[in-house]
């Protein structure tokens, strides 16, 4: 084997894969906001500027400028998909317990909007099933007033 031809192995020449890194951009409370030069997707937006409410009755939502346009529909699928209801994702449709004002636990509630982010507490929308009754409870009450089963 001493004198065979050395064999030389070309290297597979691949083009690289560029896998641009994700920024989820979490939707906002839009309440007194600037409506010109104002975008959550760029540096330095110029002019007009639109919002895009993913939960209007909390008026959260994207705000962004005419050349970020084609950015918004996409977070606001990834978004939807992966983050609404954040670490409560388990309880979508489900029967829950929320603590009343009073103390009370009751059920007979459920989700009924994403996780928003409310003087820097993490608060869901929950849903009282028959009467229509809204409440905006802390998260982390929920996710203990309502463990993942096997837990
Ligand atoms: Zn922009």
């Amino acid at each position: 084997m001493a004198d065979s031809e050395p064999i030389i192995i070309e290297p597979i020449s691949i083009e690289p894969i560029i896998i641009e890194p994700i920024i989820i951009i979490h939707p906002r409370r839009l309440v007194f906001i600037q409506v010109a030069n104002n975008c959550m997707f760029c540096e330095n937006p110029q002019g007009s500027s639109y919002i895009r409410h993913v939960v209007p009755e909390a008026k959260m939502g994207y705000i962004y400028c005419g050349e970020c346009k084609n950015k918004v529909e996409p977070m606001v699928k990834i978004w939807e998909d992966n983050y609404s209801y954040g670490p409560a994702n388990y309880l979508k449709n489900k029967d829950i317990k929320v603590q009343r004002s009073n103390g009370e636990i009751e059920a007979g509630w459920r989700l009924c909007n994403p996780i928003l982010e409310y003087s820097g507490n993490e608060m869901i929308v929950c849903c009282e099933k028959d009467n229509h009754i809204e409440k905006w409870c802390f998260l982390s009450k929920i996710l203990e007033l309502n463990p993942k089963e096997g837990d």
